[in-house]
């Protein structure tokens, strides 16, 4: 379909992962799609991330013999929720929604090109649920886009939409905005608006609004407007479990590269993957590592293996094992003057990362990356040596200040009381070599919560009701809470698949 036609069956706002899956759907549905992304590139938060998703009764875990169903899924996340200290607030319904259907949606990426790897274990399921799309998320974009527009799907980007355009009863039928060039659109949509405008993350004003006591926090993604909840909020639409901590940590990088975009090209995933389960880590993960995004997130277990959290001077701020791990020390991080951070941990700890569940973070395609990977591959953000003034030295740090951290915090070890922050579990940091890993920084990946939807993916307004016509998918929307890892994907693309059949349910 070449031309911009002023009306369509379904306008899709937004092209990161959600609004990709949607419009993939429509097309096979053969509807009249157009997808409007404002910025000049398709993927907004979607490119940054690792790539991980976690689905249940899926093709690859039957591939490899592990009997699951939905009811434990189910189950695993509702304990994962109680982890994140969201149970109370969590919407049941939309959680068992996604137990049930995220399996389908990661065979049918697969039967669209996308190849995973795995499943690896995630705590806490006892099976293991999550995947990993290879060479990292960026495929997600590449195969929905390439799917879609195939079909018959029409994208425009450099397109921002500002306003929602409703009929005399209220439904919602179209939107309005400008183009990079400042030139006014319009379009109609005869079966629905599909609102897929992703996280608020950089919208520091919705921000404040919406998380009591927010500090500010840079985002990872600068791009992430949330413009989705000011255009719903404008029509009346509701907001839902926004009040929840998002800051969390993670060591700086790079987005997907223009190598990595063209490893998601034919058969190149497939070759990926395969080397991938059949040759060693210490091969593989040199491919990854150059392909991919390296925005990865420390994980618990260098703390509670006896680590310690320093920031941008070498002093202790915080007690380590604060719970939930990591929003409730990164929103203490957020209002120190020096906002780059460190892991310093000794060679007993070392030798905990070393393998599952003791790892250092996750990874694209890999799943999960111990010490050695980022010894190998991570060389900018880890220094190790016999001496704590090297690795001040190295760092940028005041050795004196790191010295005297480490002593005063070794003293508290010995008496089994930390003096300063209250930690329990203290172990003493006293055997060569040391390790600093960072720097690390709090910064905001996603939001949670948005506008509020029924399991239809409807937007629904202050009391409740369906605001017809309106659909509101992926990060933007208040989905079932992204408890674990890989949900946040699982979601956008399942919202963004289950959006569509709802309409074609409803017409
Ligand atoms: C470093 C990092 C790593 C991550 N790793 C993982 C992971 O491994 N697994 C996981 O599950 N989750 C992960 N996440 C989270 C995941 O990336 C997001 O939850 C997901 O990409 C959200 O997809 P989305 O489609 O809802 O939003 P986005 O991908 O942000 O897409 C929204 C799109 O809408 C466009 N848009 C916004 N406003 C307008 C407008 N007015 N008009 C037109 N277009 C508009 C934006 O430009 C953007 O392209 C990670 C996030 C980060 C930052």
């Amino acid at each position: 379909m070449d031309e911009i036609q002023p009306d369509y069956d379904v306008v899709i706002v937004g092209g990161g992962a959600a609004g990709l899956a949607a419009y993939a759907t429509a097309v096979s549905q053969s509807f009249l799609t157009v997808l409007l992304e404002k910025e000049s590139d398709l993927g907004g938060t979607t490119i940054f991330a690792i790539g991980s998703m976690t689905a249940a009764r899926t093709q690859l875990q039957n591939k490899r013999g592990i009997e699951d169903s939905t009811d434990a899924f189910f189950e695993d996340l509702i304990v994962a929720s109680r982890t994140r200290g969201v149970e109370q607030i969590c919407d049941k319904s939309l959680l068992r929604l996604y137990a049930e259907e995220a399996g389908k949606t990661l065979d049918w990426l697969n039967e669209l090109g996308v190849v995973f790897v795995g499943p690896f274990p995630e705590s806490p399921h006892r099976v293991p649920r999550m995947h990993n799309a290879v060479p990292s998320a960026y495929s997600f974009v590449h195969r929905l886009e390439g799917f879609g527009t195939k079909h018959g799907g029409k994208i425009l980007k450099s397109y921002k939409v500002s306003k929602l355009v409703q009929d005399d009863e209220g439904r919602v039928a179209g939107v309005s905005g400008h183009t990079i060039l400042g030139e006014p659109f319009h379009f109609k949509a005869r079966k629905g608006v599909i609102i897929a405008t992703g996280p608020y993350s950089s919208n520091q004003e919705i921000l404040k609004e919406l998380i009591p006591g927010f500090i500010e926090a840079e985002p990872v993604n600068p791009t992430a407007t949330g413009d989705g909840i000011s255009l719903c909020r404008k029509i009346g639409a509701w907001t839902k479990n926004t009040e929840i901590e998002t800051t969390q940590f993670r060591f700086g990088g790079r987005t997907t590269g223009k190598i990595g975009k063209v490893a998601t090209w034919g058969v190149l995933p497939q070759i990926i993957g395969w080397v991938v389960e059949h040759f060693p880590r210490s091969f593989t993960n040199q491919i990854i590592v150059r392909l991919s995004t390296t925005y990865t997130a420390p994980s618990d277990k260098i703390l509670l293996e006896g680590g310690i959290l320093i920031d941008g001077n070498g002093s202790r701020f915080v007690n380590e094992l604060a719970r939930p791990y990591p929003y409730a020390i990164a929103k203490k991080a957020t209002s120190l003057i020096r906002k780059d951070l460190y892991l310093l941990f000794d060679s007993s700890t070392a030798a905990k990362l070393v393998k599952w569940p003791n790892y250092v973070s996750t990874f694209p395609g890999i799943a999960y990356a111990y010490l050695d990977d980022y010894l190998k591959f991570r060389k900018d953000v880890i220094h190790k040596s016999y001496s704590f003034e090297t690795l001040a030295w190295k760092s940028n740090l005041s050795p004196e200040i790191l010295k005297a951290t480490v002593d005063r915090y070794n003293s508290f070890a010995a008496v089994h009381e930390d003096r300063d922050f209250g930690r329990e579990q203290l172990r003493p940091i006293e055997s060569p070599p040391f390790y600093l890993l960072g720097p690390i920084r709090p910064v905001i990946t996603v939001t949670e919560g948005g506008i509020a939807i029924n399991e239809k993916c409807q937007a629904l307004n202050v009391r409740g009701e369906v605001i017809r016509g309106l659909y509101v998918i992926g990060d933007g929307s208040a989905g079932p809470l992204n408890v674990s890892h890989g949900m946040h994907l699982g979601w956008a693309l399942t919202s963004g698949r289950l959006s569509v059949l709802s309409i074609l349910r409803e017409s």
